[in-house]
């Protein structure tokens, strides 16, 4: 029997989960698979915002995704895809057409700044590593800039900092900006006041913080943040992003010369592109199976696809790709072979975000819906993510690193 083509687009979770689970389930020369990322590595995405607060190394949260590819010997491309021809059978990339018999459509979501004038021009953003090293060089270089600024009231508009989006993305971020400052920057800025200088404001239009967490975690969240001294705008839509502020639906202005735009994400332009029934919000739509338009050839899982459950879409979620992974190499293993194949169901593990220095949030599904807080909720997400991390080399990085950060300081150096 000749080998059927596989081509997995996209190398995050669900491309990188799937790869590893195929493993054990087909059998030699079952398969030719590829697959095709812009980057050669995988990145840990919930860590993200701990580079651009100095707290990691950019390698820490990049696995190189060679390595398992390499391993159950299949085939890395490091190109550009832009577009799937499902009529064709054919990915089309910047290094040529990959033809195949099966297609798992896996490039995740892309940033969404809804339209707002001045996101695209002003806005930073947290959701490639380069956004990652980009942020770490706005904090450090605005700080250096306000190092020898006399004058107090300019000092303060220099290092005025707004987060719009009181998810998960913007409450980590937040917390932990404002622990840099008060464990690492404090020292080595002597001409800046900590305390009142510089300031944090997070922007969202929902009525709490986490507003798709449970209303606990919301509540110790908010908590946290006024501890952290981060004002929080709820309820406040944000209607332009200019170079120095932003403008609000109610017409007012807040001073702002960095703005991180945390606002959600949106269909990657290859899911976008594809004429196939979409959710709503544009995402694939999948069956139980993880079949995009009911075909055998065509499977889509994490961010870019809408599972349905209980008439809603699944969230994008790293927490949702990683349970979906096995049931979708499973199913492929089922497609590849002409078998029947498997519905998946998923339940949810729970919460868990991160508020600075030694306080987290934690969210247990499982084993009866507790919810805490403080240095206990701290460890479990401390030795979630321990674990989660995939390689060796990552995890001893992750592990030294923390340990640095936490014992000794951040990462200042501003190197871009
Ligand atoms: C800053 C941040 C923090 C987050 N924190 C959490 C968290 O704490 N917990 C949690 O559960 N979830 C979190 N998420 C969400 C989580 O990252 C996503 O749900 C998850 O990454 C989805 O996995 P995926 O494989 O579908 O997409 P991704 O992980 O985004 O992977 C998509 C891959 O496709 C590649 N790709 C995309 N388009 C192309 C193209 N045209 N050509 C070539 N390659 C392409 C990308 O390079 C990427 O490697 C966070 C997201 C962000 C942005």
């Amino acid at each position: 029997m000749t080998a059927r083509r596989v081509v997995v687009v996209g190398g995050g979770f669900a491309g990188l989960h799937l790869v590893r689970r195929l493993e054990g389930l087909l059998r030699p020369g079952e398969v030719d698979l590829t697959l095709v990322d812009r980057n050669n590595f995988h990145l840990f995405t919930p860590l993200l915002y701990q580079v651009a607060t100095g707290e990691l190394p950019p390698h820490a949260i990049a696995y190189p995704l060679r390595v398992p590819l390499a391993r159950a010997g299949h085939r890395f491309v490091r190109a550009e895809v832009t577009g799937v021809d499902v009529a064709a059978r054919l990915v089309r990339t910047s290094a040529g057409d990959l033809p195949y018999d099966h297609v798992v459509v896996v490039p995740g979501a892309v940033p969404n700044d809804r339209g707002i004038p001045g996101v695209a021009e002003h806005a930073l953003q947290v959701k490639w590593l380069s956004d990652g090293r980009a942020l770490r060089h706005r904090i450090l270089s605005t700080f250096e800039r306000a190092a020898t600024e006399p004058d107090r009231a300019r000092r303060r508009d220099l290092l005025s900092f707004v987060i719009v989006g009181a998810g998960p993305v913007g409450i980590e971020l937040a917390a932990s900006m404002r622990d840099l400052m008060d464990h690492t920057l404090r020292a080595i800025y002597p001409s800046i006041d900590m305390r009142r200088d510089p300031s944090i404001t997070v922007i969202d239009g929902a009525d709490r913080v986490l507003p798709t967490m449970d209303r606990r975690l919301s509540a110790i969240a908010a908590r946290r943040m006024a501890a952290l001294r981060v004002n929080v705008l709820l309820g406040t839509f944000v209607s332009e992003v200019g170079p120095d502020a932003v403008r609000t639906k109610a017409g007012t202005t807040a001073a702002a010369r960095t703005v991180v735009w945390a606002g959600g994400v949106r269909p990657d332009p290859i899911v976008a592109a594809l004429d196939v029934p979409k959710a709503e919000d544009g995402r694939l739509l999948v069956d139980g199976a993880f079949r995009v338009a009911g075909r055998d050839d065509v499977l889509s899982f994490g961010d870019a696809a809408a599972f349905m459950q209980e008439g809603r879409p699944l969230p994008q979620l790293a927490q949702v790709a990683v349970l979906q992974a096995p049931a979708a190499a499973r199913n492929l293993a089922h497609l590849v072979r002409g078998e029947g194949v498997e519905t998946f169901r998923y339940h949810r593990k729970g919460d868990l975000i991160a508020l600075g220095r030694t306080s987290a949030g934690a969210e247990f599904a499982r084993f009866g819906d507790v919810v805490v807080g403080g240095v206990f909720a701290w460890t479990v997400w401390r030795a979630n993510y321990l674990t989660q991390l995939v390689g060796v080399r990552n995890r001893g990085t992750l592990l030294f690193e923390w340990l640095l950060s936490y014992l000794s300081r951040r990462i200042v150096t501003d190197i871009q």
